[in-house]
């Protein structure tokens, strides 16, 4: 077969431990996954129901070295995230099965245009624009699954230039790796190369040009990056 025009290169993230790339296949992110994010954006955490948006795949980007601003925001937005990888796919994956669907763990940053999404917010418009951002979506290599002990446990957290800006702990979520894994499989086939950003604690805030964020979850991984700006 040929193409009409160049396809876009397969999204990747490195694997620690090995040369194999993890082909990213889409990205869910999850709203609203710790009460006190809730909270701090004017929101109540319910357990009704789960609730998603999507980035493209090709909005990844390793958490490390330069990272763009985005353009056309005045409050661009970190929230540091639990990343779960999927190694299988499946549609209906019960609870109890849902850890034998994960490849491994990373942590990075669901960066967001707060202003674009509170416009959105109030005349009832899509997230599309503050959320699915050229380079928003970061994360660190993946941890295999093996090597990590209990990825439902540990602190999570970010600093910026140094001072502690997001602190919460993966217990925390509202909705469990597997309750999310369960339910996202009923809305979608899930499958391998699959990202679920699984939503930020507390103390989100603005980033600058210049600004280095180092984030990191205990017993996963961790990163230092350094805000850029726009891409010309
Ligand atoms: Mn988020």
């Amino acid at each position: 077969m040929t193409f009409a025009v160049e396809p876009a290169p397969t999204p990747t993230l490195p694997v620690r431990g090995t040369d194999a790339a993890f082909p990213v296949h889409r990205i869910f992110c999850v709203g609203r996954n710790y009460a006190a994010h809730a909270a701090e954006m004017g929101a109540e955490v319910d357990r009704e129901a789960p609730f998603y948006f999507l980035k493209s795949a090709h909005h990844l980007q390793l958490a490390q070295g330069n990272v763009p601003m985005a353009p056309r925001t005045e409050n661009y937005h970190h929230e540091v995230e639990l990343v779960v990888a999927l190694g299988r796919g499946g549609r209906n994956i019960p609870q109890d099965q849902a850890f034998d669907h994960v490849f491994g763990y990373g942590v990075g940053l669901d960066m967001t245009r707060r202003d674009v999404q509170a416009t959105a917010k109030a005349k009832g418009r899509p997230w599309d624009t503050a959320k699915d951002v050229e380079a928003s979506a970061l994360s660190t290599p993946l941890e295999p699954a093996a090597n990590v002990a209990n990825p439902a446990q540990g602190r999570i957290a970010l600093k910026v230039n140094g001072s502690v800006r997001q602190e919460g702990d993966l217990s925390e979520h509202v909705w469990t790796i597997e309750e999310i894994i369960a339910d996202l499989s009923t809305l979608y086939t899930l499958r391998a190369g699959d990202l679920i950003f699984m939503g930020t604690p507390s103390g989100v805030g603005p980033v600058q040009v210049g600004d280095v964020l180092m984030g990191s979850a205990d017993g996963i991984a961790d990163f230092t990056l350094t805000m850029a700006p726009p891409l010309a």
